[in-house]
């Protein structure tokens, strides 16, 4: 494995395989859930390669898969929160979204007790410009770092200009540092070649890139900064349902399932991974307990 000045995170979006922006109708046997076996697989490739992860759950997973949480919890995972129901932030009030960080408060304390939760990720990256005081909501609510500003342009969501590594987002821009914000960003993988960048962070990348070209991008990346990755359970449970999309979003959503595994075997064996919280403590952006 090449020496790099940084560890990587890798983190979990625990949600089913019917939470999609990409479609928003009612699904067909939504109790097929994938959850569990998607999970257990991912928290079973971490365990066996000894590397701990940030899981973005959300408040209602953590209500139904109560033994699940438990197991994350007891294996050294950070648990984070990606909403109750996977309602992107563009269509919530800031006193419906503080409503739901205290029902996810409320849910995880029911599973686990008095438990710290620090990190949050908006369903489908929907924190931008039109919606910074979601960012005031998440200080008020004791949140220390987010994860949803996703700093290029992309189909559905983005924030051009934001920048690409860990940052303080300032209250009027936040596409702006400012060294007294409060909140700090965290957001996924951009490679910045030139000027032009590439996105990396995510399933979707990882899946369609031949993988030499997706590890010449992190390697990039590490050589200079921490970065984070992103997957979903139903990357990891290929034969699960599917949703009924036209072929561009069936293509995002489903293309190179069956690979996902042994890209992850392959980055779990080239990189030191570790929580998102855990970086940015030992990067100095939040204060250790
Ligand atoms: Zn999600």
């Amino acid at each position: 494995m090449p020496p790099f000045p940084h560890r990587a995170a890798f983190s979990f979006d625990i949600e089913d395989w019917h939470h999609s922006e990409l479609h928003r109708e009612p699904v067909t046997r939504p109790e097929e859930s994938i959850v569990e076996r998607g999970t257990s697989a991912i928290l079973d490739v971490l365990a066996r390669h000894g590397w701990r992860s940030t899981f973005f759950v959300l408040g209602d997973v953590v209500r139904s898969h109560p033994a699940l949480i438990r197991r994350m919890v007891a294996e050294g995972h950070e648990l984070a929160c990606h909403g109750m129901s996977h309602r992107p932030l563009w269509r919530a009030t800031p006193e419906a979204f503080r409503g739901e960080l205290r029902e996810f408060r409320g849910a995880v304390e029911e599973v686990l007790g008095e438990f710290p939760v620090i990190g949050f990720r908006a369903p489908t990256f929907s924190i931008d410009r039109s919606n910074a005081w979601a960012l005031d909501v998440l200080r008020a609510e004791g949140y220390r770092y987010d994860s949803s500003i996703f700093p290029m342009k992309v189909k559905m969501y983005g924030t051009p200009g934001a920048p690409v590594g860990i940052y303080r987002p300032a209250r009027e821009d936040l596409r702006r540092h400012d060294p007294r914000g409060e909140l700090v960003e965290f957001p996924v993988a951009i490679a910045e070649l030139q000027g032009v960048r590439f996105p990396v962070g995510g399933g979707f990348y990882l899946r369609a890139l031949p993988l030499w070209v997706f590890r010449s991008g992190l390697d990039f990346i590490l050589r200079h900064r921490p970065f984070v990755l992103y997957l979903h359970p139903r990357e990891l449970a290929p034969e699960a349902q599917r949703l009924p999309l036209d072929w561009v979003n069936g293509f995002i959503t489903y293309v190179n399932l069956h690979t996902v595994m042994a890209k992850l075997e392959h980055l779990f064996a080239r990189y030191q991974w570790t929580t998102m919280r855990e970086i940015l403590e030992s990067e100095g952006w939040l204060a250790a307990p």
